[in-house]
């Protein structure tokens, strides 16, 4: 049980670009049993992403082909997808990213009620700051990238966000992000 993280310990090494302080106690109360049940069910480094979905989130997996992404979380019919990229370890990111997004389904932290781009940007910050701690936990020989982890946090990012969710979302961080 050595892997696993302490999610309180302000000591541990932290990326820049990602908060604890975007953690509420119940979503690191759920980090940290998703990755017991990592250690328990021999789930620590393992390849079969399908597996790993199944057992810790009760999702369905896919890989799928698409550049515009690393993947995403369909919440309804339950299903993690992660697009294809070269890297192996990016794949490894995308995956704990979008396992984020299944907690923060359980612990109330996904509310599509509110498209407003704040919350949403709010959202993706978290999700990218559970899934580094994801990535440590159930991936602790795969080195994080700063720039993996950062992509929400910069205007590119909830540029990125807003054309996603294309007319669907409130803007209430730019004005005129087209000119
Ligand atoms: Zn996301």
């Amino acid at each position: 049980m050595s892997n696993i993280i302490r999610l309180y310990d302000h000591k541990a090494q932290i990326l820049p670009s990602i908060s604890p302080l975007l953690l509420t106690r119940d979503i690191c109360r759920v980090v940290d049993e998703m990755i017991k049940l990592a250690n328990k069910k021999k789930l620590v480094d393992h390849s079969d992403f399908a597996e790993v979905v199944g057992v810790l989130a009760d999702y369905e997996y896919e890989s799928e082909e698409a550049d515009d992404c690393g993947g995403y979380c369909d919440i309804i019919g339950k299903r993690i997808v992660v697009t294809n990229s070269d890297s192996n370890d990016y794949h490894k990111v995308a995956l704990c990213h979008e396992l984020g997004h299944s907690i923060q389904v359980i612990t109330g932290h996904y509310d599509k009620r509110s498209m407003l781009l704040s919350d949403l940007v709010s959202e993706e910050q978290q999700a990218d700051t559970i899934g580094y701690y994801l990535l440590r936990g159930l991936y602790p020989a795969t080195k994080p990238n700063t720039e993996d982890f950062q992509g929400y946090f910069s205007v590119a990012g909830m540029e990125f966000l807003n054309n996603w969710y294309d007319g669907f979302v409130q803007n209430d961080l730019f004005k005129n992000i087209d000119s």
